[in-house]
């Protein structure tokens, strides 16, 4: 991994638009000309490269796009979509059909979580939840239906790591897709170099990093993006979650900023995280070494990025947790919002907001307690202040007890 830096690799990539534009001419076209109907032919059945036929399939903007995140994963190739979900499930229905059976951590996007749970059962897929930091378990839940390992790198909302190296292992062994959904930490981990077949992302969040659109996409072999592509059987074609050019150039332009706020999310996500848990909350980062994972972590990622900008509080209880963050939110600390990778902190209570699709007793199960706060930690100029004005917030509503830290 020494020599693969995934923002020199964005870098490296350069683009002219159509007058010698410093950005790429965004393709404004749903259809595209031919001048034989030889090529057009050739074009459907998928032997023409460089051709554009319908956008539903791809356009110049949108592989600008694809190309530039497969670069950053070091994968092949990429197909961007719509949204995350739109990435996660043709992906999956392009892997699995009916008879077939999923492994997956139980730590997972609500979204995902639910799309596992409620809807490909419908279709004759199983899929069987368990805890992804034991591999003992992972493995022992393998079955001959079994087709897909599925986990996130660092998972929501529990930032429980998944040992990639150690999943593509048994991935390999039992001829299975190890999948990695690699939306908490672009940058900092690349899962397609430790092992993983294919690497998606929530383009809605660090990525994109700005909270005006959704988006997402699938890193993966030219083979696989191929087949999702295919106009007869390909699960995005087929499905339609294909994300517009107007939306793909916006993207483009925020991604080359990633990896200077991926720095600061992580620089201002470990501050925080040092400095509250000294303080003796209960707090969860990959980055402090009373991380059960910390190790593991520390061995995956591309340190200059750092551990990235997720970090976790329990103050107790709901009604504390909620306090808490409509007084942070009243203070401009940061936003009572759901999702992440904004330059604004925003938190949310996971049990209640995107982890709510996961039943009661399981969140009880895997740890989702309900004073539990998620943060997405900003890009704040100052740091230190910011840590003064939660605290603050923290002692007035008895989080912390009141006499210490000011002075410190
Ligand atoms: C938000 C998110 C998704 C879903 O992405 P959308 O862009 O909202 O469809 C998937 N996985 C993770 C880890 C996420 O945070």
């Amino acid at each position: 991994m020494k020599n693969f830096n995934p923002a020199d690799n964005i870098q490296d990539l350069q683009y002219f638009g159509e007058f010698g534009g410093v950005n790429p001419s965004i393709s404004d076209s749903s259809t595209y000309t031919f001048l034989s109907a030889k090529t057009m032919f050739d074009t459907f059945e998928g032997n023409m490269e460089g051709c554009y036929l319908y956008s539903r399939h791809s356009s110049p903007s949108n592989l600008y796009l694809d190309k530039a995140l497969a670069a950053m994963e070091g994968t092949e190739t990429a197909n961007v979509s719509a949204s995350g979900m739109g990435a996660i499930t043709p992906t999956l229905l392009q892997l699995c059909g009916s008879g077939d059976h999923i492994v997956s951590s139980r730590t997972i996007y609500g979204g995902t979580y639910a799309f596992l749970k409620n809807f490909t059962p419908r279709l004759g897929i199983k899929t069987t939840f368990v805890d992804i930091t034991k591999l003992d378990v992972v493995e022992a839940a393998i079955t001959p239906e079994t087709k897909v390992l599925y986990c996130e790198t660092v998972s929501n909302p529990l930032l429980e790591v998944a040992d990639i190296e150690g999943l593509a292992k048994i991935a390999k062994k039992h001829n299975l897709k190890l999948v990695v959904d690699n939306t908490f930490s672009p940058l900092s981990v690349s899962p397609a170099k430790l092992g993983a077949d294919i690497v998606i992302h929530s383009l809605t969040k660090y990525i994109n990093g700005s909270s005006d659109t959704v988006g997402g996409v699938t890193c993966a072999s030219q083979e696989f993006i191929d087949s999702l592509k295919n106009v007869n059987s390909g699960a995005s074609m087929l499905l339609g979650p294909t994300m517009d050019s107007l939306r793909s150039a916006s993207v483009m332009k925020n991604l080359r900023t990633l990896h200077i706020r991926m720095k600061q999310h992580s620089h201002n996500a470990m501050y925080l995280a040092e400095r509250f848990e000294k303080d003796g909350l209960k707090t969860v980062y990959p980055g402090l070494k009373s991380h059960p994972s910390h190790e593991l972590y520390s061995g995956m990622i591309n340190h200059e990025y750092g551990f990235g900008g997720m970090m976790t509080l329990d103050v107790g209880t709901l009604a504390k947790a909620n306090a808490l963050m409509e007084l942070m939110q009243a203070k401009n600390l940061g936003y009572l919002a759901v999702s992440l990778g904004f330059y604004k902190t925003l938190f949310s209570a996971p049990g209640t907001s995107t982890s709510s699709e996961i039943p009661m007793e399981e969140q009880i199960e895997m740890g989702l307690t309900d004073g539990l706060i998620r943060f997405s930690i900003g890009l704040d100029n100052d740091i230190e202040r910011t840590y003064q004005m939660m605290k603050k917030c923290m002692q007035e509503l008895n989080i912390l007890a009141s006499e210490s830290i000011l002075t410190k």
